[in-house]
């Protein structure tokens, strides 16, 4: 049966794709969005900065929340198609320094160590050492997954397969990148499925697994998506953004809605609570606002789990909405003026993995760097002043260097005290000492903005993907009879590619 009235909880990036697929798979639905905030997008956030040195000006664009986004999600691809964003499109080439090289920082020494990018590179790489030996006895090493395991943490599988300092130095590194997350307290099976899954392909064996032939794993993905020529564009394509930021898939989005017949758009409207309609199969949502109840047929909440968990009636409690713990991140954005040598090496950045003694409160809690304009320097407009003192507008890119330090996460000491520990004063001197460079080559900043996100990334623990289909199944039995479905970033994968794809395939079902 076609449902009568959709309402979509939550207008982050994950609620604006469900509303915008739903509105088009169900012309005939009435469907609103409800979103507590004044603004769309959710963690999605660009916003222009205006920074003069000398003669020069220029509009900086700066970014709080995702900078960018990877081709491999068609979800994403399909969006970017259907909104015709194509020409907004900001590329990174696989062969370009912002693709290739990444840089780790290991706590208690100075400067960066490149990764290697290549096989080839490996064996140059500082790395080699702890990296060779590991990678050619993995393949040789018996099936040691513990019987009758559904899920481990990362740590615990990379240290099993490529033993403890690999999975310290690159496993927990890449882990403050993505989740801001310890990854001993992280799911290997939600966090990184194709690695459980190689291991079971190599019968035990990650390496094996990865080098046999995948005939058998179909794309995830699918085949049904819209993407005209977008793939083309992608071709080659290591990162992208949009050239006024990635909030552009949520300005576009929220455009496409209010300009779609079939769909309301509230925002300012916090939910407070569901209820079941008696003798119905109808939902009444309250609001904050003094406006009356808004009854629906059908619900798709893309809340975080633990809001969702405080609105639903104590009759009707749902499993696991309080299991994910989310990582909180201070972001700290930092334009540099023109220098004579640059400030930092060509690459992507950097990460710091955790130190050997752990998170203590000695640490200098930070997670990792990105050059922003190593590969997003498109995004910045500049003016240049004429003698005549008029303004002639150039988009020349890369003269003033913008870069994001992201700290906390499990370095929780820096959350309980973000004002003092996040400073000019106590932040230039950790990037010079990372970066490897005198304090005094790195000249005042421009711009230096701190931003505390509390609860921003839903890090799942261990047993996350059983939990969630436990959540599933709870959802289609009794008064939720497959009418409310629960998506978001909390749920599945927690990229902005994940999100749009959950997005999407809301509601399949009905
Ligand atoms: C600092 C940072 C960097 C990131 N970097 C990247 C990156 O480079 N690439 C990438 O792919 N991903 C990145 N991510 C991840 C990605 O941005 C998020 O996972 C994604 O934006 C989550 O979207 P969502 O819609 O599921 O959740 P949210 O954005 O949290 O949306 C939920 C919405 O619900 C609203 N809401 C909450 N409670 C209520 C209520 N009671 N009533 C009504 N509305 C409510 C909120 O205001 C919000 O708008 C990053 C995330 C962060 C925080």
């Amino acid at each position: 049966m076609v449902p009568s009235h959709i309402a979509v909880l939550g207008g982050g990036i994950t609620g604006l794709s469900a509303a915008y697929h739903l509105a088009r798979r169900f012309p005939s639905s009435r469907i609103t969005l409800l979103e507590k905030e004044r603004r769309l997008g959710g963690w999605l956030r660009s916003e222009r900065v205006e920074v003069t040195h000398g003669a020069d000006r220029a509009d900086v664009l700066l970014e709080s929340g995702p900078r960018t986004l990877r081709p491999n999600s068609k979800a994403l691809l399909e969006l970017i198609h259907l909104l015709g964003l194509r020409d907004s499109l900001i590329t990174t080439p696989v062969t370009s320094p912002a693709a290739t090289r990444r840089f780790l920082h290991i706590p208690g020494t100075k400067g960066l160590t490149a990764l290697p990018s290549s096989p080839r590179s490996l064996f140059t790489s500082p790395l080699a050492r702890l990296l060779i030996p590991s990678i050619l006895r993995e393949p040789w090493i018996k099936p040691n997954r513990p019987h009758d395991a559904d899920d481990e943490s990362f740590d615990a599988f990379v240290s099993r397969r490529f033993g403890n300092e690999v999975a310290r130095v690159f496993g927990s590194a890449l882990v403050h990148g993505i989740y801001a997350a310890d990854s001993r307290e992280l799911s290997v099976r939600a966090a990184f499925p194709t690695l459980w899954e190689a291991e079971e392909r190599g019968k035990g064996s990650v390496l094996k697994g990865f080098l046999k032939r995948r005939k058998d794993v179909r794309s995830k993905e699918g085949d049904d998506y819209e993407l005209g020529d977008v793939v083309v564009a992608m071709k080659g394509v290591s990162v992208y953004s949009f050239r006024d930021g990635i909030e552009t898939l949520a300005t576009r989005l929220a455009k496409a809605l209010h300009h779609a017949s079939n769909v309301t758009v509230r925002t300012t409207q916090q939910v407070t609570g569901l209820c079941f309609v008696h003798g119905s199969s109808d939902i009444d949502i309250s609001l904050s606002s003094s406006q009356p109840p808004l009854r629906a047929s059908h619900i798709v909440s893309t809340l975080p789990l633990p809001t969702l968990s405080t609105l639903l009636p104590s009759s009707h409690i749902l499993p696991h909405l309080t299991a994910t713990k989310p990582s909180s991140v201070v972001v700290i954005n930092i334009i540099f003026p023109p220098t004579s040598t640059p400030i930092h090496p060509p690459g992507f950045g950097y990460l710091v993995p955790r130190p050997v003694e752990g998170y203590t409160e000695e640490n200098e809690g930070v997670l990792g760097t990105v050059f922003d304009s190593a590969a997003l320097d498109a995004q910045d407009v500049y003016y240049h002043s004429s003698r005549t003192g008029r303004g002639s507008q150039e988009q020349s890119g890369g003269r003033f260097t913008k870069l994001t330090m992201m700290l906390g996460g499990p370095h929780t000491h820096i959350l309980n005290n973000t004002s003092q520990s996040t400073t000019p004063s106590r932040m230039l001197p950790l990037l010079a000492s990372h970066l490897g460079i005198p304090l005094s080559s790195l000249p005042p900043p421009l711009h230096f903005r701190v931003t505390l996100q509390k609860d921003c990334i839903p890090a799942p623990r261990v047993g996350h993907v059983r939990r969630m289909e436990e959540l599933k199944d709870a959802l289609k039995r009794g008064p939720w009879n497959g009418r409310v479905e629960v998506v978001g970033a909390g749920v599945g994968g927690v990229s902005v590619g994940d999100c749009v794809r959950a997005g999407r395939e809301a509601g399949r079902g009905w």
